[in-house]
């Protein structure tokens, strides 16, 4: 199959795509925004880099999804690969069939803001497209390869064996792609210890031993781990019970404010932006210098106990918004990990620039890599793999059904 697979990822009012193709370098991307309301617009990035800005007005999901794949169809996409939060215990990429639909609805109690979003824009697309394969790539596929000691919280049994309250981690896709990008670049593809730093608006860590998730930052939900643009990481578990016993607040409420209050905008009461966090932090504001500290020094925590994982640490891995952007917070991090021997190269550091690959380490100590990641470069790649399966597997049925017949 010369693939060309159009990846979709739907919001609860926006939908990202992204056409990827075997034999173009330029992608063709966008985002629907606003569905639903009078200002719904699709903003991308078409053939040859221009720029599209086109209005739909009061268009749900259904409607942009036709208007993307209109604009699309005389590139032929051969498949569709839609990105979905949580896969419960599926551990890996699926074709999407009833079954395996009913398994996402099912996982929604666990990603229910996430998963009814997927929903929507899977039965539109199935609807519109039902001759296009349709497969399903999960966020949390990469860490079902966690031993048992790494994914069981130590609450009743009960709760694992009948409600699945475990930890399930997310940001697979990216975790799966940087550390094979990265160790591919170290000469040790899929081989060895590495630890991974995904830092953007959400942010998760993951130690990778030859090539598979041994443990990662979240948990149950994408809260857990450490400290996100609105999102507050770990935290002890009684914050419900005295902020309901104390301030008589609803779990709804408690919910809401871990969730979307949180993280970086909660610590800074500015921004859950690290750009402005760092500038406001430049011209003296000390929140924001503060939400900057606590960031770096809880995630060079996180890195230093999944590290546990690991029977040797090879080397560790940049990527997000910020982990691809930002020097400072790199330098930042680094110097809060002093025992595991990583020596920062500060021109090396300093030099990469958004979207470029580096080694940022001076030579001695494990190495320290920027990775851009490539999510929805994984998932085309993840769905052409799960398309080309079934086809092998259809045609040897055939092969039977002729032998028998
Ligand atoms: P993402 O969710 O991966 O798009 O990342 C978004 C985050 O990356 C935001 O917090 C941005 O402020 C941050 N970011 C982007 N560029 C920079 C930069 N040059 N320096 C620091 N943070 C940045």
């Amino acid at each position: 199959m010369s693939t060309s697979v159009l990846v979709i990822n739907c919001g609860s009012s926006s939908i990202k795509y992204a056409l990827v193709s075997e034999h173009r370098k330029d992608r063709i991307f966008g985002l629907a925004e606003n569905l639903g309301s009078a200002d719904a617009r699709i903003k991308g990035i078409t053939t040859g880099g221009a720029e599209l800005e086109l209005s739909i007005p009061h268009a749900d999901h259904e409607k942009a999804l036709e208007t993307i794949l209109e604009r699309l169809a005389h590139h032929n996409p051969q498949a569709i690969g839609h990105r979905v939060v949580h896969g419960g215990t599926l551990t890996k990429a699926e074709l999407l069939t009833p079954e395996i639909i009913e398994r996402i609805r099912t996982a929604t109690p666990l990603a229910p803001l996430h998963n009814p979003a997927h929903l929507v824009g899977i039965e539109a697309t199935m609807r519109l497209f039902p001759h296009l394969p349709q497969v399903a790539v999960f966020d949390t596929a990469f860490h079902q390869t966690m031993p048992s000691h790494a994914y069981r919280y130590a609450l009743p049994k009960f709760l694992y064996t009948e409600h699945n309250v475990r930890r399930y981690g997310f940001h697979g896709t990216s975790h799966a792609y940087v550390s094979e990008r990265g160790s591919e670049l170290a000469g040790s593809f899929k081989k060895g210890g590495w630890l991974t730093a995904h830092l953007g608006n959400g942010s998760s860590t993951c130690a990778i031993w030859n090539g598979q998730s041994v443990d990662t930052s979240m948990g149950l939900t994408p809260l857990e781990g450490v400290v996100m643009g609105t999102r507050s990481g770990d935290v002890d578990p009684s914050i419900h019970s005295f902020l309901a016993s104390n301030l008589g607040w609803d779990i709804y409420k408690i919910d809401k404010m871990l969730n979307s209050q949180s993280g970086l905008l909660g610590l800074s009461d500015l921004s859950n932006d690290m750009r402005t966090l760092i500038e406001a932090s430049e011209q003296g504001n000390e929140d924001a210098a503060l939400a900057i500290e606590v960031f770096c020094y809880r995630l060079a925590k996180s890195l230093a106990g999944l590290s546990c994982g690991l029977p040797r640490i090879d080397g560790l891995f940049f990527t997000g918004g910020i982990g691809e952007n930002s020097a400072y917070i790199r330098e930042k991090t680094v110097a809060y990990l002093p025992h595991f021997g990583f020596n920062l190269s500060q021109e090396q550091n300093n030099s990469l620039k958004r979207g470029t690959e580096g080694r940022i380490d001076a030579g001695t100590g494990p190495q320290i890599w920027v990775v851009p990641t490539d999510e929805e470069g994984r998932i085309a790649k993840e769905t052409e793999h799960v398309v080309l399966e079934q086809v092998n597997t259809s045609a040897k049925k055939s092969d039977i059904e002729t032998v028998m017949a």
